[in-house]
Parts: structure tokens; sequence; C-alpha cells
């Protein structure tokens, strides 16, 4: 099969949108009746991105098939709407792992291996092997960091090196960033010129500019960066700020950017009106009335004066697609549990919201805030979901306060305690006892079976689930039958191994916790069912 592949490459800085720049183009050219995949490369030397802080990194992406990646791979399955896997990322720790890997295995027949060709030639092998997995027509490759890096240069080398392997197949899009200085008060073309000519010095000729600014660029500056940057004005594109990101795919549909791509390559459009679905989203999303009020209670918020919201971006992006097919917008507040805990007045503040969220988290810190926050959600009725740390903090507090298990807690906080009622997952003893913490969580899709009568079937409407899991540590059978003939009610388990992934409350307006992230499988066009009953159930 012949695949098309697109290099997206960065200029200027960092932040800008490369990744939701990529998945909107994916999107236009799937409305092309293309088929599309997506591959994200990290230039850190992590093998991936489940050892990094959340506050620094941002999400870690759960594939379905257990790989923890960028939360970029969430945008591309949020716009293609596909299930991305673990080829479709790599890092450079993880290109140089499978090289070195080989070499150990004499898998270069007695070679000299070097990092020029062998390593960019690894990173030519994953990307072509996940285009065959996925029978791609086009294969969208995003090149994380910034060009004139030192980091990504090998991955610029592996860009060029398939160009040449491929001259007929491969284009480049440079997506980089036109600011406007206040004091200057005209957009300015400059830092994108000297990204160009950057790019040409690793041998890469971008074929499209795309100018992401806070406005839409004029025609005088489009003409301007085209002849300075050796790319025809019609394929300089602009990406101007927008409200919802949703809505690139549109912006440039306007500017034909699809079309041009497929005319460099000498294809043809197989279908017409291929963003028909999508549009009559963007028309949902524009037609809403009334306002879901949503608190999220994290820690992974603060970073020196700003509030970042990029650790639970998946959770995010789930709440707004349930929102808008429930014909509301959704308006979030940042909760920081840590504050709970010294001051219990200050769960007033959950009066005002018509749900609470209590998102995935690891460690001590703030987990006593949380116990507060969902004790506050069920004596109040207010509508709570609860995914992974947050299911168990929902255990732990009915332990403590429903049962009168004062010291119940989670292992992971407290190996003391008198009632482990979240406990270590059998087989981990051993990866804690060796520092193995890479990787080596229950991560990936696992079946769960809805039990009769509970809000989660009503939801999902099939007994048999899968979602994807991202823990160290589970529910404990041990002291489920007193949890249930307390109320607690046990609503899905998995069937191979009877773990508890999901526990609710009868006569409260809407309390679900569970083990597993239903998030990472909420898509704009296919909202997730258990988020869209929590919407629901905020509007009673
Ligand atoms: N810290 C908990 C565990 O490891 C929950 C993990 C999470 O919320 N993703 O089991």
């Amino acid at each position: 099969m012949k695949h098309y592949y697109i290099f997206v490459i960065g200029g200027v800085m960092s932040g800008v949108g490369k990744g939701t720049v990529m998945a909107s183009l994916g999107r236009v050219l799937m409305g092309k009746g293309y088929k599309v995949t997506a591959i994200k490369i990290d230039p850190y030397i992590n093998v991936d991105a489940g050892t990094m802080n959340p506050v620094e990194h941002g999400e870690v992406f759960v594939t379905v098939d257990g790989d923890e990646t960028d939360q970029d791979l969430g945008n591309y399955e949020r716009f293609l709407d596909t299930d991305i896997f673990s080829l479709n990322y790599m890092t450079t720790g993880r290109v140089y792992q499978s090289v070195i890997q080989r070499e150990r295995n004499l898998g270069y027949g007695g070679k000299t291996v070097q990092v020029v060709p062998h390593v960019p030639n690894e990173v030519i092998d994953r990307i072509e092997k996940a285009s065959e997995k996925a029978q791609s027509d086009f294969t969208l490759i995003e090149i994380g960091g910034t060009i004139g890096e030192y980091e990504n240069i090998l991955f610029l080398e592996a860009a060029r090196l398939m160009g040449m392997k491929y001259p007929d197949q491969v284009l480049n899009v440079l997506v980089s960033y036109m600011p406007i200085p206040p004091s200057i008060g005209e957009m300015k073309t400059k830092p994108t010129q000297q990204a160009v000519r950057t790019a040409m010095a690793a041998g890469l000729m971008p074929d499209f500019v795309v100018a992401r600014s806070s406005i839409q660029i004029d025609q005088p500056r489009m003409e301007k960066l085209a002849m300075f940057s050796n790319v025809k004005k019609e394929h300089v594109i602009g990406s101007p700020d927008i409200d919802s990101v949703y809505k690139v795919p549109l912006i440039f549909e306007e500017q034909q950017f699809g079309e041009k791509i497929l005319s460099l390559f000498g294809l043809k459009r197989k279908l017409d009106n291929g963003l028909a679905d999508w549009k009559e989203m963007i028309r949902k999303i524009e037609n809403t009335e009334g306002v879901v009020k949503i608190g999220v209670v994290g820690k992974y918020f603060s970073v020196g004066d700003f509030t970042l919201s990029d650790a639970y971006i998946s959770v995010i992006e789930a709440l707004k697609h349930a929102s808008w097919a429930n014909g509301k917008d959704v308006e979030f507040t940042w909760l920081n549990s840590e504050e709970y805990e010294n001051d219990l007045s200050k769960l007033k503040e959950l009066d005002h919201l018509d749900g609470v969220v209590i998102p995935g988290g690891f460690g001590s810190r703030g987990i006593e805030g949380k116990i507060q926050a969902i004790k506050y959600c069920r004596e109040n009725n207010i509508p709570y979901l609860g995914l992974c740390y947050g299911m168990q903090c929902a255990v732990i507090e009915y332990a403590r306060n429903v049962l009168g298990w004062k010291d119940a807690n989670t292992t992971e906080i407290d190996t003391n305690t008198s009632y482990p009622v979240v406990d270590l997952l059998k087989g981990q003893e051993e990866n804690l006892k060796d520092g193995s913490y890479g990787g080596t969580l229950r991560l990936g899709a696992y079946d769960c079976e809805l039990v009769d009568n509970t809000i989660s079937l009503d939801a999902y409407g099939t007994k048999l689930i899968k979602e994807r899991h991202r823990h160290r540590y589970e529910f404990n059978n041990k002291y489920r039958k007193e949890l249930e003939d307390a109320g607690l009610i046990v609503a899905g388990i998995n069937p191979d191994n009877n773990l508890v992934e999901i526990v609710e409350l009868k006569d409260h307006p809407f309390f679900v916790g569970v083990q597993f992230h239903p998030e990472f499988q909420s898509r704009p066009l296919n909202p997730h069912p258990l988020f869209l009953a929590f919407i629901k159930a905020t509007n009673k």
C-alpha cells in the first residue's frame, strides 16, 4: 500500500498548538475520503511519559494497548475518532533503547552502529510500521519541540531521509508563531522567516507554513512570508486563536488546505461533503443554551502565578463533549484539594456547582482534601464522578465515615492502616521493591462487566464494556461484603480477576466512582456514555 507522509515541525516557540493543527489537518484529509493516522515524536530521553510530573508535562494519555504517552495522542484520537496505538508514539529514549537492544542481539550484523544513519533509520522503520498497521493513506508525523533545538535534530534528519526515500510521498508543514508585540502593534513575520531558514539548514524545505497568531494573518503579511520562506502565497495557511479547537478543521477547509495537499501529491478528493458530521457538531457547540458548572478537584494546576489545566485535558474535553451533547456549555472551576485540609468551611464553595469530578492522581499530597470533598458531595447530594484515584478516595471516604473505620486508607499512603480498603494490585510488590516504576502500572484496556440495576448499566446500555486503566492499587475485596452491606454498590467487575471497577451510591442524584479512565475514550463525535449520564444528572 502506498502511504503519504506529512511531517509537522514547529517554529519560533512551543505551545502554539502543533498537535491541534496536525489533528485538524488529519480531520480535513479524512473529510476528503482518505484514511489518516498520526504519530507523535517527543525528543526527550524518557522512554514514555508515564514517569513525568503532570504539572510539568501535562496529561499522560493511555492508549488502548497500554502505552503511557503524550497528551497529543489524545488530540489525535479525538479529532480522527479512532484509536491510536503504542507504535504511533516514540521518544529519543525509546528509539535509542531499541537501537541498543538490536545491537546487543547482533541485529546489525557486525556493522559499526552509528548515530547517523542508524538512529534516523530506526525512526523511519517505526513510521513505516505504524503506517502499515493503520493502513493509512496519510501518516501525519509531529516532531515535538521547536526547530533550531539540539534535541530534535535526529528526528529532522529522519524526515529529510524519508523525503529522499519517497520523493513524491513526503511533505513538510511548518507551524510557526506570528507575534503582535503591543509596543509595535503589528504582526511580525521575521521570527518565522528565521524558522524557515533553520529548517532549510536541517535539509527540510517547508511546503506549507501554518501561521499561528492571535488574529488571522492578512494578505500583505502572507505575501511577505511567502516570499521570504520560499513557499507559494497559497501555501501560507492562517490559523488564528479561536474559542474552540474543534473549529480549526473548518478554518483549514475554508482555506482549502486539504485540497492543496492532495494536489501536491497528485491526488483527487474521494468525498464531497466529508466534514458534514463535524460541521453538525460545531453547530451544536454554537447553539448551546445554559451552562453546567463543574468543579474539578485536583492538585496538578498551579505553576508559579499561572493555573494550567493541561494535566486533565482528556477529562475537560470529555466533559465538554457530554455537555454539548446535552445542549449546554460547560464552565469549569479548578479546586485545589489541599485548601480543604486546613479549612473545612471552604467546602461550601461546592454548593454553587452542578457537579464535582475528582480525576486521577498519585501520592499523599491533597488526598485528605479530596476525601473531604467527596464526603461533602455524598452528604449534600452534589453529583459526583470519581476517576481512578477519585474512585479509590470514594471507597476510603465511605469506609471512614459510614462504616466508622476511622483510619481506613489506601496502602499507597498508609501501609499501617487497620483497614487497607484500597491495596496494592497483585504482583506489584516486586516492582516497588526493585524500584521498577516505568511502564509497570496496570495499563491499557480491560473488560468490565456491569451489574444489573446500576447507574452505570443504565448509562452504557450494555453489560460488557472495555475501558483504559492506569493504576497500581485496587479495591480490596477483603472488605467488599462489609462495604456492600453498608450500602456501597459494586456496579462493575473485571470478569477475569474479580477486580472491583465501579462503585456507586443509591439515593443520590449521581455518585459513581470508576477505577478506569473513561475520559480517554470520549470523542466529540462520540461523547462517552458515563460523562453523558453525569451531565444529564447535573440537570435535575
Ligand atoms: N494512585 C492510584 C493508583 O496507583 C490511582 C492512579 C490514578 O488515579 N491514575 O492506583
